[in-house]
């Protein structure tokens, strides 16, 4: 073989190689579905190291059975404890995807907002960017597109979003007129299911169980009504707005707070599960899930949150896509409440920065 044709080959192989090793990477299309679910004011320190002994307590948890709760969420190690009450999150989604927001990992999210409380939280994550006007938690229509608006005023995802909220503030912070986004919140009756008996089965869930928050549902209820309109509707996005932790955590009941963390983990996992049996979701979606804001540190303040308590600027994210490689706990990377926006247009294929220049970047390395 003269020396030109062996280098040609030569150039050849490495070419075809080349080729070959960076298929799986170019095969890697954006997500063509989006669920987004939001779990308010769920402190990163539960999630990342489980039960926290020191509000098990009688009095600083309001724990009304102490031997119970030990038995179901105290375990040696922290990786144990935080499997106990998030499995789905631990053993699929921080194993197959990624998780944000472990200070001792190097990993600190914080928001970029003030406040430290709801609607700037959720204005935040959903524009892209913290916003000085936002400042309380009335019911004012926000001045800002967040990520869905912009997505809605896409054909491809026009009548295909739609938002489940158990707090009837949500409306106003998607700006649910404005946008024509389809929005569920707090106790007003579903409209869409799988069937008229579901769908009448819902309404009456709804109507029997005690307004025991006024403005705010039971997650018991917005996600059933989520999935059924999932099921039904098979929206491109779907954005689910769970909330019973931060009411529990408000109402210093550390038993119910962590049960609450099990079932929205339970809920994560159904949700993922019944996309997958679905030919339009399955290998097809993403899961973006994140919270609004954190809670304080110790045994006094963990109830609460805003301006004044020290910690509930800190926050977590996680993410599950066929896009997302698989690197698990991140470290060494700080990140910001206001990335999620970015990102959850980013794992659509989505570039953001193109429509909201305001926007902070998506969370690095979750897309390759
Ligand atoms: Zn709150």
């Amino acid at each position: 073989m003269p020396l030109t044709s062996r280098v040609a080959r030569h150039v050849c192989v490495a070419l075809v190689t080349a080729l070959a090793c960076s298929a799986p990477l170019a095969a890697q299309a954006p997500a063509e579905n989006l669920i987004l679910v939001t779990l308010d004011g769920l402190r990163w320190q539960d999630v990342f190291r489980g039960m926290d002994p020191r509000m098990a307590h009688k009095d600083h948890g309001g724990v009304k059975d102490l031997f119970a709760l030990d038995r179901e969420f105290r375990r040696e190690t922290p990786e144990e404890a935080r499997a106990a009450l998030m499995p789905f999150l631990w053993n699929v989604v921080a194993v197959e995807g990624q998780i944000f927001g472990d200070p001792e990992k190097g990993a600190r999210a914080t928001i970029a907002n003030q406040h430290k409380f709801s609607y700037p939280g959720y204005s935040e994550l959903l524009c892209g960017f913290a916003d000085p006007r936002i400042d309380s938690n009335d019911k004012v229509v926000n001045p800002n597109r967040t990520v869905l608006e912009h997505l809605h005023a896409r054909p491809e995802f026009r009548g295909r979003i739609a938002v489940f909220s158990g707090w009837d503030v949500h409306p106003y912070m998607v700006a649910a007129e404005r946008s024509a986004l389809f929005v569920q919140s707090a106790w007003d009756l579903p409209t869409v299911a799988t069937s008229p008996e579901r769908l009448a089965w819902l309404r009456a869930s709804y109507e029997q169980l005690p307004r025991y928050w006024p403005s705010f549902c039971f997650d018991a209820l917005t996600f059933p009504a989520a999935k059924e309109y999932l099921l039904a509707r098979q929206p491109r996005v779907l954005y689910l707005a769970l909330g019973e932790t931060d009411e529990w955590g408000h109402g210093r009941r550390y038993d119910l707070y962590l049960q609450m963390m099990r079932r929205n983990d339970a809920m994560l996992r159904e949700l993922w599960e019944t996309a997958q049996s679905l030919e339009r979701y399955r290998g097809k979606t993403a899961l973006l899930i994140t919270v609004d804001h954190g809670r304080g540190r110790n045994e006094k303040d963990w109830t609460d949150h805003g301006a004044k308590v020290e910690g509930a600027e800190e926050v977590w994210m996680a993410v599950l896509s066929p896009n997302v490689p698989a690197l698990g706990v991140r470290e060494k990377v700080e990140t910001k409440l206001a990335q999620v926006a970015a990102t959850a247009a980013q794992l659509l294929g989505v570039d953001y920065a193109a429509l909201e220049p305001r926007a902070a970047a998506p969370l690095p390395g979750v897309v390759r």
